[in-house]
């Protein structure tokens, strides 16, 4: 046999076309069976006999008429918002976040949970299982089909481990997926936070995304960037790669648990932005009040704030520097204090401190659109697992 190569059976090659044809239909929403036919370079014959077995399955169904070329008129198809879900799950420092998606990736519920012990997040499995069957219970008009986590990192993508969690003890993700594996007989995903809100950009909101170089930053109580090439994220060896969080702005800055020095999450994170405002005032407030008094027009925090944010804009002339993205999304709770402030900061910060040529072809934006850009693409990777799995699953 060559070495790394292997001959595809009739079986691949089968879900490989049912999987592109699910793609094709995602990507246009609604769409002709000669448009797929046209696209996907499948005969015609072929992809009438993938439509009307998916439509058997209950996985797409026909959406009223589309014009097609010449004026004429077809039936259009469409991924069918009924019977089917996917579990989504979103892990944090300080709790987890619960979601439904059907197989067009629309959010069917989203529930939200604290770790009753913040600092022992293992002691919530039980909790987190308990809570995804009580969701999924509530919701029996749909069958799940898949489960994802996006987990907060360092993740190490080949072991399923998660190797740091700067201030918190690290969930135990072995532990996690045979439970929920015992709980619901599902496939269960993870991926990286950051790698899951940068596919939820390119998936959900925008597929000019899928060609070209282009990060998604993900700040929270964390930092991390998902970067995607041509759609696809990079990982690197074993899933570090856009770890910038980790990547010194302070050769001698606060110390780190990671081993180095002025790690950007020190000073751009809400779990930093925290720290410095509650040491700074001799407070014990936490992010969401101090989201609140910034909000109420306390100018001593809204100064650190601004700090924060040129933190990230240098954060940001380093994404540029490595990886000369042609679009920066920025997402997750930092962003949410004040969105439109801390992109103009970070603008600055790029025009300044990059060359013309590259940061005046630079697209920076923060997603407005949802409260977890990562949470969603948990869901992403759930429901690209069952495009990509159809015929064994149903
Ligand atoms: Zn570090």
């Amino acid at each position: 046999m060559a070495a790394g190569r292997l001959g595809q059976n009739q079986e691949s090659i089968q879900a490989t076309n049912r999987s592109l044809v699910l793609e094709l239909i995602h990507k246009e929403k609604v769409c002709s069976r000669a448009y797929l036919a046209k696209n996907s370079g499948l005969q015609p014959a072929t992809v009438t006999y993938i439509v009307n077995d998916l439509m058997r399955l209950g996985v797409i169904e026909e959406s009223g008429f589309i014009q097609g070329e010449k004026g004429r008129r077809s039936i259009g198809v469409s991924i069918s918002p009924k019977s089917f879900c996917v579990l989504a799950i979103r892990l944090t420092r300080v709790g987890y976040l619960l979601a439904l998606f059907n197989l067009r990736g629309e959010l069917i519920e989203e529930r939200s949970f604290s770790n009753s012990d913040k600092s022992r997040p293992n002691e919530s499995i039980a909790d987190v299982i308990a809570n995804a069957v009580g969701l999924v219970d509530d919701n029996q008009s749909y069958k799940p089909l898949s489960i994802c986590i996006a987990v907060p990192g360092p993740f190490n993508a080949v072991e399923e481990e998660i190797v740091l969690m700067t201030g918190a003890e690290v969930w135990n993700m072995k532990a996690m997926r045979y439970d929920l594996e015992k709980a619901f007989d599902l496939p269960v995903m993870m991926i990286h936070d950051a790698n899951a809100g940068a596919l939820c950009q390119y998936w959900m909101n925008d597929q000019r995304l899928s060609k070209g170089t282009a990060v998604y930053v993900s700040v929270g109580q964390g930092v991390g960037c998902g970067v995607l090439v041509n759609g696809e994220v990079l990982e690197g060896n074993l899933g570090f790669a856009g770890e910038i969080g980790h990547m010194s702005i302070n050769f001698d800055g606060y110390e780190c648990a990671c081993g180095n020095r002025g790690c950007l999450e020190r000073y751009t994170s809400s779990t930093a932005l925290v720290a410095i405002i509650n040491e700074k005032y001799a407070t014990d407030l936490t992010f969401r009040q101090i989201a609140d008094e910034i909000g109420k027009g306390n100018d001593a925090f809204m100064s650190e704030y601004r700090t924060c944010c040129r933190y990230l804009g240098q954060g940001a002339v380093n994404i540029i520097n490595c990886f000369n993205p042609a679009v920066i999304v920025f997402g997750d709770e930092m962003t949410r204090i004040a969105p439109d402030l801390l992109l103009s900061i970070v603008k600055d910060e790029v025009d300044r401190r990059t060359l013309p040529q590259i940061h005046s072809t630079t697209t920076l934006s923060v997603d407005k659109n949802r409260r977890s850009a990562e949470l969603y693409g948990a869901g992403v990777v759930a429901i690209r697992y069952v495009f990509d799995h159809i015929a064994d699953m149903l």
